[in-house]
């Protein structure tokens, strides 16, 4: 087997990926930096991100006014020292992609523009129209191409991490043309895979978002921290799942009910204002989760509006009118006229919530340090603590610039007076992977298919760990979920060649999912409240007495994750009442 010895291998090419791979050849031109990715670096998901990235900038804001919308949006689970750092780092990074090239929206004094997003009392959400995610992830792509230290790998696919003597020490991963399995052999390791949205059915997320980072860092005995925050975005389309960015509430686009009311003033996000652009009042701007739960209750009254696709409420944005739409949401135009056939400009659209983010993923601290020395990681697959138990939009996209730089410097302080490898050990380790990779080629005896089992898994989620869940069926997705675990050792390949096989990687990202299914209803089914996303018919109060604290779900082979807990660090905001009746200014 191929040996690449390098200093830090970086697992994901996406926005967080990107951004430690520059960061670490800015500090160190001499270190070798390979970055491994199953998709060419600009398929990643990031490029899909539409509405924006948040950062203090305007005069009437501040650091404490982006900290406390974070931490109240967050149901007060974030770790108030994460989201100190990130505040203060934001706009700097933002800042610093400006520099690097990404063509930001301006005022008409040529200052940078800001617009208003769900959940954040001062408009602070930077955006290059509603492509901003695109924007980003070219301007960091373009810019690791001028640092010849970074060595890409696209299209490898990452099987085990390489931990040795306590400590991560590599990676496997096969190359998907050829099927070739290669060791690499790394100081430091940094996982940025993205997240796992794929566990459900109906889904904002790309097809590569299975969980493979959290996965690869779980087996090695890294905690998978409160996963059971699943964040639902409320205005998907319909039919396909694809996102109508925040942006067309933020921008003054309004939700109605069957009988044409804005019946999120229902729901303690009122009072009604008038239509407006941008949205300056609550309503419309209610944080992700509140949003999304007002239409489970407006569904469980009647009061939704049926279409072709489904039960929906409506979007309406057609007072923006043409002009301000094409200039400012002109992705979400062609979404809707492309897959909908519905012109924004001229129609209400139907949308309903979809399955967006995971809050949750492999338990780092604010320095983007795992458990294991060695292994660090940054981005959606990680759980540093920023969003709590609800993310804010447009907060991702500037953790993955703010944690990912940290991972690159915690990676560096990592390898100083780090004792020689063990290679012969390593070796050993890496063979064992690829001998996990024989198994499945040879398995005959199996009679599972990985469509099937995906589907299992998909429905169970979607019935049981959605929106609003209860004792009962999480018990059964448990158990469900363990079934599939037995159940997936019987899955036989059906391709065995080794060019581009995409049975052999949906087989690998099927068992990835399921880990990570596992730990996500396990730890739902344990916590008693409601906080959030996660939301429980059976317990439908907040509990600070007992749960104002991490999930902490530690593999156990094939058996279910122990669970254990950690105290949420305070440092300046106790609990309190997430109030969202007053004024966005
Ligand atoms: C449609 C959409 C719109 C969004 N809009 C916004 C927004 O406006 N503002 C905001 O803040 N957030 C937004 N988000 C959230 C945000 O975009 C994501 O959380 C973020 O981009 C994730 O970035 P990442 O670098 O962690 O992972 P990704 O960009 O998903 O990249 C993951 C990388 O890991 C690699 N990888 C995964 N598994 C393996 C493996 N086994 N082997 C090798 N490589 C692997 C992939 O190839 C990829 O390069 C949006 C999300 C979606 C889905």
């Amino acid at each position: 087997m191929e040996i690449v010895t390098t200093d830090v291998a970086i697992i994901g090419a996406g926005g967080a990926g990107l951004r430690a791979a520059i960061a670490l050849a800015e500090a160190d031109p001499t270190l070798r930096i390979a970055l491994i990715s199953k998709v060419y670096p600009m398929r990643s998901h990031t490029c899909a991100a539409e509405g924006g990235a948040a950062g203090v900038i305007k005069k009437d804001d501040s650091f404490d006014l982006h900290f406390d919308d974070t931490v109240g949006g967050g149901d007060w689970l974030s770790d108030q020292d994460c989201v100190e750092y990130f505040v203060k780092e934001a706009p700097k990074e933002l800042t610093q992609l400006e520099h690097w090239g990404c063509p930001w929206n301006r005022e008409a004094d040529g200052s940078v523009a800001v617009r208003p997003f769900g959940g954040m009392k001062k408009q602070r959400t930077w955006f290059a129209a509603d492509k901003s995610g695109f924007h980003i992830l070219h301007t960091l792509f373009q810019t690791t191409l001028q640092f010849p230290s970074i060595t890409r790998f696209d299209e490898y696919y990452a099987l085990d991490l390489l931990v040795e003597d306590g400590r991560c020490q590599g990676v496997t991963a096969m190359e998907m043309r050829s099927g070739m399995i290669k060791q690499f052999h790394a100081k430091s390791v940094i996982i940025a895979g993205g997240g796992a949205g794929r566990m459900f059915p109906f889904s904002t997320n790309g097809a590569i978002k299975t969980g493979d980072g959290m996965a690869l860092a779980y087996r090695a005995g890294v905690p998978l921290k409160d996963m059971e925050f699943v964040q639902y975005h409320p205005t998907g389309l319909p039919n396909t799942g694809s996102l109508l960015t925040e942006a067309c509430r933020g921008e003054g686009g309004v939700l109605l009910n069957k009988n044409g009311r804005r019946y999120l003033q229902d729901y303690g996000m009122g009072p009604e204002t008038p239509l407006g652009k941008p949205q300056l009042k609550t309503m419309e701007l209610g944080p992700r989760d509140r949003v999304s739960q007002a239409y489970w209750h407006e569904l469980q009254k009647g009061n939704t509006v049926t279409t072709p696709w489904g039960e929906c409420v409506m979007l309406d944005m057609r007072h923006l009118g043409e002009k301000y739409i094409d200039e400012r949401l002109p992705l979400v135009r062609e979404l809707g006229i492309a897959y909908l056939g519905v012109d924004i400009a001229k129609e209400a659209i139907p949308i309903r919530p979809v399955v967006h983010y995971m809050m949750g993923g492999i338990s780092t601290n604010t320095k983007a340090a795992t458990q294991l020395p060695g292994l660090f990681a940054a981005g959606e697959c990680a759980c540093v603590s920023l969003n709590g138990a609800n993310r804010l939009g447009s907060n991702s996209l500037v953790e993955l610039l703010v944690f990912g730089k940290s991972a690159a410097m915690s990676a560096i302080e990592h390898m100083k007076g780090l004792p020689a490898p063990n290679k012969a050990a390593l070796e050993a380790r890496a063979e064992e992977s690829q001998a996990r990779v024989r198994a499945l080629f040879q398995r005959t005896d199996g009679n599972e298919s990985m469509s099937g089992l995906r589907k299992e898994m998909m429905d169970t989620m979607e019935k049981n760990a959605g929106l609003y869940r209860e004792e009962v069926g999480l018990t059964e997705a448990v158990a469900k979920i363990a079934e599939l675990r037995q159940r997936y050792n019987k899955i036989v390949l059906h391709d065995k060649s080794n060019v581009f096989n995409t049975d052999l990687f949906q087989v690998l990202e099927l068992g990835s999912m399921l880990d990570c299914a596992e730990a996500l209803v396990v730890s739902a089914l344990a916590r008693k409240e409601s906080r959030g996303a996660h939301q429980r018919l059976d317990y439908v109060e907040r509990d600070d007495q007992t749960f104002l604290r991490h999930s902490m779900a530690f593999y156990q082979g094939q058996q279910p994750p122990r669970l254990d807990y950690l105290d949420v660090v305070m440092t300046k905001s106790p609990p309190g009442v997430r109030d969202y009746t007053g004024d966005h200014k």
